[in-house]
């Protein structure tokens, strides 16, 4: 199975990178020699193995045959010269590898990014469940802030949000970056209003069948079917749980 992603910077200069190796039950991590990443590898093996098991546990998933390998990088700036981007994390799905920034500073590490390659089993959904999957999986935002907390006060300084508008890949891309708190928060926060009203059964039907190759329209459309209400009940019930 390949998967379509939209990552035309990637680049595999890491591949050259003296990294040290180490290995736990479902991962291989390279690290930085002397690194911060590698001088808490122990705690770091502990704290990647509790989020796979409970990825597994929680979304009822099939382990995956194979282990999650990653790359920890010492800076934004080490990890965009390495591998062409300098964002904090990053999933390669076809590589089964996950690229993330470890220092003092920012520690990317937890289940957000292994969400996204443990559930590549139901497919490459669109981002608003696949990040609110991710984010569902970790429980708060990406600062270590309550996803409602977030939303309303993202609300209150004016952001606004219409979840029609982020049922496809592309009205999804086009939540701004400097606002992701707050549109990851709000994906966070249908996933597991849907896990809680809905069930498990309907949020993964859903993820499977929400195409990133669809409009928004046909999306609705489907998701509409499987779930047997409007979308816009959704969102109301799921704004009343908010607030
Ligand atoms: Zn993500």
């Amino acid at each position: 199975m390949k998967y379509e992603q939209n990552i035309p910077f990637y680049i595999h200069k890491f591949k050259d990178f003296p990294w040290k190796v180490y290995e736990s039950e479902h991962y291989i991590f390279h690290v930085g020699e002397k690194s911060l990443a590698e001088s808490d590898i122990d705690v770091i093996k502990t704290r990647q193995e509790s989020a796979y098991a409970k990825i597994i546990e929680k979304l009822e998933l099939a382990p995956p045959g194979k282990k999650i390998i990653y790359y920890f990088y010492s800076s934004q700036k080490e990890k965009a010269k390495l591998m062409g981007d300098g964002w904090y994390g990053q999933t390669i799905c076809n590589e089964f590898t996950v690229h993330a920034v470890y220092n003092e500073k920012d520690k990317v590490v937890g289940e957000h990014e292994d969400t996204h390659l443990l559930s590549l089993q139901m497919g490459l959904s669109i981002g608003l469940f696949e990040e609110g999957l991710a984010e569902f999986m970790v429980g708060k935002s990406m600062f270590g802030n309550n996803h409602n907390d977030v939303i309303r006060s993202g609300l209150k300084k004016g952001l606004s949000v219409d979840i029609k508008n982020l049922m496809s890949q592309q009205g999804w891309l086009d939540t701004p970056d400097e606002e992701a708190e707050f549109y990851y928060s709000v994906a966070g926060s249908f996933v597991a209003y849907i896990y809680g009203n809905l069930g498990l059964d309907i949020l993964k039907k859903i993820y499977s069948v929400m195409d990133r190759g669809s409009t928004r329209e046909e999306n609705i459309k489907i998701l509409e079917s499987v779930i047997g209400q409007n979308i816009s009940e959704l969102e109301a019930s799921w704004r009343t749980s908010i607030n």
